[in-house]
């Protein structure tokens, strides 16, 4: 099939992430990807800047991660967790406890980022239900947060890019604190915790818990935050008895140069949400993990049970192909690589930081963000990036790029070049 009928039949049926089925921006059609290439199906190759929205950390048709599922998929492709249990959950599990910090030591496998979330907040309900302290169900977010489209988590979304006035009769309305200002490595300033300490005061007697993304706000504004923010958070929700939620889908893997973002502050959340690169964007898996202490109180009281169940939980072909990404991930210095990519990406951005039309760049481990000064032409950007050889889809008035740690100098130079020659000639 020619790209035309592709996009024609694909525009005749498909609806895209966050995209209108009619007069949609075009869609690239791809025929497979190898490494850091996507290759389209008219036979261009381009370097893949997104990671396909952070997952793709070792890059594609990893020989490695085929062989894990190929080998899985000869034993079993799926059964039920409910009664039943296997080694590829069972060493996953061990495995994400050891890596994480060590208070977390009990793992819930779902199927999707947002799902884990969903968990996390009914976790953290439960265990105050448990504890006698059943009116705490609220939770406190940040402004700028994105934790997932799911109506619970997008109930903990921003206020306006989650659209709660759109769904205001399905989502619960829960407590936002402003945004974290002081930039990552920026100076401290106090009161850039007094909106989250107000509301911690007067309402930690109905607040179940304090969910964030560390370090990293991601889908919400792409902004990097102090290290002060976070251990002045998880110190106010010791003192006010309030869980706290690291929702680490984005960041987690190494991809902001600590393996959780949670590292550089040194703090241990209460409950930690994975997803994401989990797999090197294979499947589609996500885990909650949490304390004994959260988990135990949960079992202590009344029934005792977790409420919740997805069909497909813990299915061992994810679960293999994450045991095997993790086994990649920790057999190399990726530590060093992801700060090679950032010096890259510093490097070869700083061109565009003089540009009248640009804000801020600011680069942070693997991920670099151009800032503009308005929203870009969804219709004609993506499009300009595809005719230099590089992939890259940018959102309101931020071009970001989070490549595969896989990626060579002389491709990131590429993506880099192509960042600043778009910018600068057409936004
Ligand atoms: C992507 C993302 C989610 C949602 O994950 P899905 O797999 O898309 O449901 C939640 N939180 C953060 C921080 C994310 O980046």
């Amino acid at each position: 099939m020619d790209i035309d009928t592709l996009r024609q039949k694909d525009s005749r049926t498909l609806w895209h992430p966050y995209s209108s089925t009619i007069n949609a921006p075009p869609v690239f059609p791809v025929e497979s990807a190898n490494g850091v290439y996507i290759k389209l199906a008219d036979g261009r190759e381009l370097i893949d800047g997104m990671a396909s929205w952070w997952c793709a950390i070792h890059g594609y048709n990893h020989p490695a991660l085929n062989a894990a599922i190929e080998s899985q998929l000869s034993r079993m492709a799926h059964v039920m967790f409910g009664g039943l249990t296997h080694a590829p959950a069972i060493r996953l599990a061990e495995q994400l406890v050891d890596v994480t910090p060590a208070p977390l030591q009990k793992v819930f496998f779902s199927d999707s980022g947002s799902v884990a979330v969903e968990v996390a907040l009914k976790m953290a309900i439960q265990y105050w239900a448990a504890r006698g302290r059943p009116d705490k169900q609220k939770m406190l977010s940040l402004r700028q947060a994105y934790h997932g489209d799911t109506l619970g988590a997008m109930a903990v979304c921003d206020p306006l890019t989650g659209m709660h006035t759109l769904f205001r009769q399905v989502l619960t309305s829960h407590y936002f604190a402003d945004a974290p200002r002081t930039r990552f490595k920026g100076e401290w300033q106090d009161d850039d915790i007094r909106s989250l300490q107000i509301l911690l005061e007067q309402h930690h007697a109905e607040i179940a818990a304090l969910i964030l993304e560390p370090i990293v706000q991601g889908a919400g504004g792409m902004w990097f935050y102090s290290a002060e923010y976070l251990r002045a958070a998880r110190a106010l929700c010791d003192k006010y008895e309030v869980l706290l939620i690291a929702d680490e889908i984005a960041t987690g893997f190494g991809r902001s140069g600590k393996l959780f973002a949670c590292e550089h502050a040194d703090i241990s959340p209460d409950i930690m949400c994975v997803g994401k690169a989990l797999t090197g964007g294979y499947l589609t898996l996500a885990a909650t993990l949490t304390s004994n202490e959260v988990s135990d109180s949960i079992a202590d009281e009344g029934r005792g049970v977790f409420m919740h169940g997805p069909t497909f939980m813990a299915n061992p072909l994810a679960c293999s192909v994450a045991l095997a990404s993790m086994d990649l991930l920790l057999a190399y210095d990726w530590q060093q690589k992801v700060e090679f990519i950032e010096a890259e990406l510093l490097r070869g951005l700083d061109a565009c930081r003089g540009m009248s039309k640009v804000v801020d760049v600011r680069v942070l481990g693997a991920i670099a963000v151009v800032e503009l000064d308005k929203p870009v032409d969804m219709y004609s950007m993506p499009a300009e990036f595809v005719s230099r050889g590089v992939w890259l889809r940018p959102f309101g008035k931020l071009v970001y790029v989070m490549p595969p740690f896989i990626i060579k100098a002389d491709e990131l130079k590429k993506l880099c070049d192509a960042i600043c020659s778009v910018v600068e000639e057409t936004v």
